[in-house]
């Protein structure tokens, strides 16, 4: 497919996109293919707040499905709402979510014709600033290739923050007005210092779909927010209690009369949307419309009956929750809370009401971690496959900023692939295991814990292809004294591992 068609056919098959021309427009661009960006509640809110401010239009690019024919067909990247060349705009916003979009980020900024460096960069050129779920734990690798950062929930500084690009005359006044603000970082001015994480105010939740298509991985379903942020307090997780004050929560009706009536399938999406207290009461809502409903973030001990009784009638077919911990000494050693007899009764809860699968998530080379933990999952998981089909989503573990395992060094790749060998060696033929790559984890794990230097080895990274041999080229490359970050060697393995 050619490069506009491939636009062409996507925007045909949208609902609730926003066709509006304004003295002042932002290029909203995600570093990810569309499919991804439109299933980011994030970016669409973002979408339907810039173009709710007087005066000012958001215009949307992606990173192209094919980046190769893109570049060969010699056009630059444009928006999706205009056709026009990204590097024509005067802003262009990125929502990141993950470390490794930070290739992306490049590879957009390539295709615009716009230099990937901020350094290289002149007033000619727009001003770039990135926000978006990254920026919660460590945004700083972004630094070297964007002007500005804004730190955490940006549903309401997002609109002051243009007001100063568009209101000053110059690059450098704007940069400085926004070093101003209390949660944007200035990659010239701040040195490696971030600010705070923004808290949004509650009237501007919830964050709501605007846009409906069938191209994302969630097909044509309407996301809202019920919930943002956790009251619980999981050590490796990045929304935990300490973030924002924890959770706030959105009133049911207020959630349900924001879901269209088109709306066939609705997604309720928070990092803890079972712990919202009128939950069983807004998915049955749901399904009494006859709508299908997904659920993220399922907690096992909230499962109660009358959920998954919910869940069932709005077409939930497999039960999704977390383990997290392999064992119930790591899951305590985390700070999980969820033990044993809780994710037993979740399997016969699930069988009962008639679904046909549990998918369990968790994470391996956790601090600490033994062969004897993933033995007590094998064991664990024999005995839930007896009670209902059983899939294991495993991850490796990275430490994130912002969170009290912080620091904590990667695993390894070897000792990884180790222990999910034994694992998958361990449950054959019983449970279905997929797992996430041990090599791109220890990537994400490098940029999770670095900084500008390991940003710019991510431009050398992509320069040379991409592949993971020229991501790890890159980093070797960084001074070996790069403290924690350069903590394990990818292949290493730590002191009491066993496997
Ligand atoms: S992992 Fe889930 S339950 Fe735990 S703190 Fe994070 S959002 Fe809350």
């Amino acid at each position: 497919m050619g490069v506009r068609a491939e636009i062409t056919a996507y925007l045909r098959d949208e609902i609730g996109a926003i066709d509006k021309e304004a003295p002042e427009s932002v290029a909203l661009v995600y570093p990810s293919p569309y499919r991804v960006a439109m299933s980011s509640l994030g970016y669409q809110t973002i979408y339907r707040t810039i173009n709710s401010i007087d005066g000012m239009a958001a215009h949307r690019a992606f990173l192209p499905d094919d980046i190769e024919a893109w570049r060969h067909s010699g056009m630059p990247l444009v928006t999706y709402e205009r056709l026009r060349p990204v590097s024509d705009y005067p802003v262009i916003a990125f929502s990141v979510a993950y470390e490794t979009e930070l290739a992306g980020l490049i590879e957009t900024l390539e295709l615009s014709g716009i230099p990937p460096l901020a350094s290289d960069r002149t007033s000619r050129h727009p001003i770039v600033f990135a926000g978006g779920p990254l920026t919660f734990s460590n945004p700083l690798p972004l630094a070297p290739f964007v002007d500005a950062i804004v730190m955490g929930e940006a549903d309401q500084s997002i609109h002051p923050v243009l007001r100063a690009i568009f209101d000053c005359d110059s690059r450098d006044s704007a940069l400085r007005t926004l070093a101003a603000h209390p949660h944007v970082f200035v990659s010239g001015l701040h040195g490696d210092i971030l600010p705070p994480i923004d808290k949004a105010d509650s009237q501007k939740l919830p964050a709501f779909s605007q846009i409906i298509t069938p191209h994302t991985e969630l097909r044509n379903m309407f996301l809202v927010e019920p919930e943002r942020g956790c009251h619980r307090g999981c050590t490796y997780c990045v929304m935990r209690r300490s973030t924002n004050d924890g959770m706030r929560v959105v009133k049911k009706e207020r959630v349900l009369s924001l879901v269209p009536d088109a709306a066939k399938r609705v997604g309720l999406v928070g990092a803890a949307t079972t712990d919202h207290p009128q939950i069983t009461e807004i998915v049955n809502a749901l399904a009494d419309t006859g709508r299908e409903v997904g659920l993220s973030s399922l907690r096992a001990d909230r499962l109660t009956d009358d959920l998954v009784a919910a869940l069932r009638r709005g077409g939930h077919r497999i039960l999704t929750t977390a383990s997290d911990g392999s064992s119930q000494r790591m899951r305590d050693a985390i700070q999980r809370g969820t033990s044993e007899e809780q994710l037993r009764r979740a399997a016969l809860l699930a069988r009962r009401h008639g679904l046909k699968r549990l998918k369990l998530y968790l994470m391996v080379g956790l601090p600490g971690e033994t062969d004897e933990d993933i033995d007590e999952m094998v064991e664990f998981g024999k005995e839930l496959s007896s009670l209902i089909p059983l899939s294991l989503g495993v991850a490796p573990f990275v430490a994130k900023r912002n969170t009290p395992l912080d620091g904590e060094p990667f695993a390894g790749i070897n000792l990884v692939d180790g222990r999910l060998q034994r694992l998958r060696r361990g449950v054959r033929g019983r449970v279905d295991v997929r797992a996430t790559s041990a090599r791109w984890a220890w990537v994400e794990y490098v940029l999770a814990q670095g900084g500008r230097a390991e940003g710019l080895a991510v431009l050398e990274a992509v320069k040379s292809g991409g592949r993971f041999s020229d991501w790890k080229r890159a980093f070797d490359a960084l001074p070996a004294d790069r403290s924690r970050r350069s903590l394990v060697r990818p292949g290493n393995r730590l002191g009491r591992a066993t496997a």
